[in-house]
């Protein structure tokens, strides 16, 4: 499976200058080769750099970076095609145009890691710059060590260099699951499983609070200061969030490889349908952060050899997990599960999250009974 690991570069002056600088320069180029691909109504790879790929050279760009301007631009309107094609946007009606600090991909010829050093050596419009450090954790470390393939992005964002890297773990032999650990993510609680184990959300969710209020009160300014302090606090919150879903990701999954159980998760893209929220608390459903939990899960199940399975999210907080009974009456409040038929009482989340269990074993069998027919 592929994951990416973000780290932030720390640039010396010069080297900011050569970045920033190249990054000019790519995207120059990005936008002359999506002009010619807009006139000239070519917008394949391979046809695009037949028209263009003289004019880069000229412009100063190696082969590699020329060759990974124009692939850029003709992915883009591979992207927007399909979009439109799928009837979520409009067709275009003038060339894709790149900012000047848009992303651009670098190959491992363009960009060499030196992880133990932490630094990178990374291609420029000013020579190659060796020794950019860069900052990141021992796990992040760990992972671009081990898995690390293909291309990194080079992003320019909220005045900070970050090098976004692409990994590829190969799918290790699962372990014949015994069972599955079912999993219920949630507001109030982040996630609950099965055995009734619950990562509460409320620290989390005390400082979205803040930031919200933070916000309504700053939005009336609207100076630099405060738009700063915006800035910080959003990415201090980002950070924090990722911090809970790496421990309980983590809790997780070793719990299921410790009780040689599988994984079993709802399908991400159901949840925002099943959690309907009042008013107050939909701001603190970042779906995103729901996304990063389920991708560290999956991540971490996948490396300690533990089985993932996705189940239909339906009705599983309303549907007893001992009788199977479904009814809006059997969740008389947000917390509460008692059956109307059978009686089963339990904390809503554990029903949910038992549910999912039942559901993961059965998709399971499903699953592995068409392998075996195959
Ligand atoms: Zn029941």
């Amino acid at each position: 499976m592929k994951f990416v690991v973000q780290v932030r570069l720390f640039p010396t002056p010069a080297q900011e200058a050569a970045l920033a600088d190249t990054l000019r320069l790519c995207n120059a180029a990005a936008n002359l080769v999506s002009r010619t691909a807009w006139e000239t109504k070519v917008f394949r790879n391979y046809d695009l750099r037949l028209h263009t790929y003289g004019e880069l050279k000229s412009m100063g760009l190696s082969a590699q970076p020329a060759q990974h301007v124009i692939k850029k631009v003709a992915d883009a309107y591979t992207t927007v095609k399909a979009q439109v094609k799928a009837g979520i946007r409009q067709p275009l009606e003038k060339p894709i145009g790149f900012r000047k600090d848009a992303a651009q991909p670098f190959d491992d010829r363009c960009l060499s890691w030196q992880i133990p050093d932490r630094t990178v050596s990374i291609w420029t419009t000013d020579g190659r710059a060796k020794g950019v450090r860069f900052g990141c954790s021992d796990p992040q470390a760990r992972a671009l060590a081990a898995y690390h393939k293909g291309e990194s992005d080079l992003v320019h964002r909220d005045g900070l260099w970050l090098l976004i890297a692409t990994c590829d773990v190969p799918d290790t032999d699962v372990t014949d699951p015994d069972g599955f650990l079912g999993v219920d993510l949630g507001i109030a609680n982040i996630a609950t499983t099965d055995d009734g184990t619950r990562h509460a959300g409320n620290a989390l969710n005390a400082v979205r609070h803040r930031n919200r209020e933070l916000r309504r009160r700053l939005q009336a300014k609207r100076t630099k200061s405060a738009k700063r302090l915006l800035k910080h606090r959003r990415r201090a919150e980002a950070r924090y969030a990722r911090d809970v879903n790496h421990v309980i990701s983590k809790s997780i999954v070793t719990e299921a490889a410790r009780t040689s159980r599988g994984i079993a998760l709802e399908d991400l893209g159901g949840i925002r349908e099943r959690v309907r929220l009042r008013k107050p608390q939909r701001v603190t459903l970042h779906s995103w952060a729901f996304a990063q939990l389920g991708q560290f899960i999956a991540y971490k199940a996948t490396r300690a050899g533990v089985a993932v399975v996705y189940i239909d999210p339906r009705y599983t907080s309303q549907g007893c997990s001992t009788c199977g009974h479904i009814d809006k009456k059997n969740r008389p409040d947000q917390e509460t599960f008692c059956c109307t038929s059978c009686g089963f009482a339990e904390h809503a989340d554990v029903n949910a999250a038992r549910n999912i269990a039942s559901r993961g074993a059965v998709g399971w069998a499903v699953s592995h009974a068409a392998d075996d027919a195959a």
